[in-house]
Parts: C-alpha cells; structure tokens; sequence
C-alpha cells in the first residue's frame, strides 16, 4: 500500500513516557484542581514543563522536566485521566499499537501502592482498546538512581501485572532510564534476569549519555532485545553489525536527541546511519510534552531525509518488535 501523507500512515510508538506527555492544558487543570500551579499563568507553567529554546541541551536538564507534573500524578483518578488523554491524542494521529512506559514508585507518593499505580494506566488503556481499537501495552521503568535492589522488588511486581495474567493490557516489558552516567547496565543484571524469566520484553536506556560500552553491556549483560536512544553506536561499527544481525531494534527519538545532546545540533540523526546499516528502528517520540514534539512531526523529520514510504515500512515493521502479545498466544492463554 502506497502512503501520499504522513497522517493517513498506520503509525506504531514503542517509546512514549506516560509523564512526559501529558496534554500542558491537563496538567494545568489538574494542578488548578489541586490548588498547586506552581506558576500564575498557563503559558508560564508550560516553560517549567517544556525544553525551551535558550536551555541548555543536557540529559540532566531535561530530566528536570518531570518534577512538576509527578505532583498531580500520584493519586489513581488522575493517572487514568492523564492516560485516556494521551491515547485519545494517539488515536487522533492514527497510532494503531502503543507501548506507554512509566516507572511506578515515583507516583506513589500520596499513597497508592505499586500495584495500584500500574493498574490506573491498564484501566485506560483497555478503554483505549474498546474505544480506538489499539493494541497497547505497558513497560515498567526501573529509575537508576534508585539502585538495583529497587529495581529486582519493581521486576517483581511487574511481573505480577504481566500480560499473561490478563485477559486485557498488561504490562509487557521492563526498562532502565533516568541519569545514564554512574549506573551502568549490569548493575540491574538480577533484575533483568527476573524480568525475563518472567515472560517480559527488555528494552533498556543505553547510549544517550554514554559510549557505546553501555549498549554492548545492555545486549550482553542485561539480554536487551530492543534499546532506547543507542545513540553513540553509530561510532563503533561491530556494534552495528550486532545490531542488525540480532535484530535489536533501537528506539529512535529525535527531537529528544538534540534536546539532550546525545546527538548535537546540525548533525544527522544515527537513525539514518542504523538504516543504511540495515538496523531495525522505531520511530519514537519519547516525551510529547517535554519535547513539544508527536509522532506526526517525528515521521515527518525522516521522511525529510528519506521518503514516505519509508518511514511507513519503519512503522510496519517496528510492529514486529512490539512486547505486546498477540491475543491467545499470551503465556497463560486467554
Ligand atoms: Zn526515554
């Protein structure tokens, strides 16, 4: 099938935050609800929320992002509001299969227990499936900074939540992110190891703001079958040819690249180095808020360098990497 646009394209996402995407105007009435905008004004509020032009592009900058709306949350009635809206903007884009990430424990302040915090983005997400007809699925972060005995007890609970154990979504893979420099992969071997053996896909943060050691140690240490960002592959070539003759999908998400500095502005984006390479990618779009970004202009920036059809064989293909099990094939059956 021939594509003449971007939007009438079947698009998939496997790389999407949850927190890094709310709608700014949710954001903002969720705040207003709880007496809590940290700034007078909306258009205010969205500079504490959004990369802005003069910031500086690091990693640790645009993790600073998603201080403000971890505050609105951390209570269930919010998370599945903030859930449906991201969905319904998907839907709107003709996304046809999401993976949503996000790390539990940090929206457990207010006293949700982990578990119940996982289940307020099922709960939306198996609207979506009524209301859109989207497959979806969920990937559990582990943040780095809070060590690797954290992340064994998360790998845990999320297995507790695996899709095999339901009957609609549930969670489909298991993930690292946060700061990348200090807290290397296979400190969180244990944790991977029970995610696998647990039926969970691995994806892991790798590459953004380290060399490529970090993805080998991703591949080799943790069993990584698809890995985010891998930006600093593109200089090590065997890494390359590993890449593509395993099939490890690299998640690609360009917008945030330059944001973060993985990729420097003016350069070419690695994914066009992973495509000549014959690399599987994704097109992601990682944080739509933080980055003022979709998975519209994301496509759009690729098929700028390469062309339509292109990018709509990346979206098809890239379905094949999903975690997300076809119905009946899950592990404990329907
Ligand atoms: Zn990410």
């Amino acid at each position: 099938m021939r594509f003449t646009d971007i939007e009438s394209i079947p698009k998939t996402e496997l790389h999407l935050h949850l927190d890094g995407s709310i709608p700014m105007e949710l954001t903002w009435e969720l705040m207003k609800g709880h007496g809590l905008n940290p700034r007078p004004t909306l258009e205010e509020t969205e500079k504490l929320l959004t990369m802005q032009p003069e910031d500086e592009a690091s990693l640790l900058n645009y993790l600073d992002k998603f201080h403000y709306p971890l505050w609105i949350t951390q209570f269930y009635e919010n998370i599945r509001l903030v859930t449906r809206a991201i969905l319904g903007r998907l839907a709107d884009l003709n996304v046809t299969l999401v993976e949503l990430r996000y790390s539990p424990i940090v929206h457990t302040y207010a006293g949700l227990t982990v578990r119940q915090a996982i289940q307020a983005v099922l709960s939306s997400m198996n609207w979506a499936v009524r209301t859109y007809g989207m497959k979806t699925g969920l990937i559990i972060i582990a943040m780095r900074q809070h060590g690797p005995h954290i992340a064994k007890i998360l790998a845990r609970q999320a297995i507790g939540e695996g899709q095999q154990f339901h009957t609609r979504c549930g969670v489909v893979g298991f993930d690292i992110a946060g700061a990348e420099r200090g807290n290397p992969p296979g400190l969180f071997r244990e944790a991977f190891d029970l995610a696998r053996k647990g039926g969970l896909g691995l994806t892991v943060h790798a590459g953004e703001d380290e060399g490529s050691q970090r993805i080998w140690e991703a591949i080799d240490e943790l069993g990584a079958q698809r890995i985010g960002h891998a930006c600093s592959a593109i200089t090590d070539k065997a890494l390359l040819r590993r890449l593509a003759k395993d099939r490890i999908l690299v998640e690609c998400c360009l917008t945030s690249n330059y944001q973060t500095g993985a990729v420097q502005r003016g350069r070419r984006h690695p994914i066009f180095d992973f495509l000549e390479a014959d690399v599987p990618v994704a097109i992601c779009v990682d944080n739509a808020t933080v980055s003022r970004t979709d998975i519209a202009k994301e496509s759009s920036l690729v098929a700028e360098i390469t062309d339509i059809d292109t990018v709509a064989r990346i979206h098809a293909t890239a379905k094949n990497h999903s975690f997300i099990a076809p119905r009946g094939e899950s592990m404990g059956g329907e």
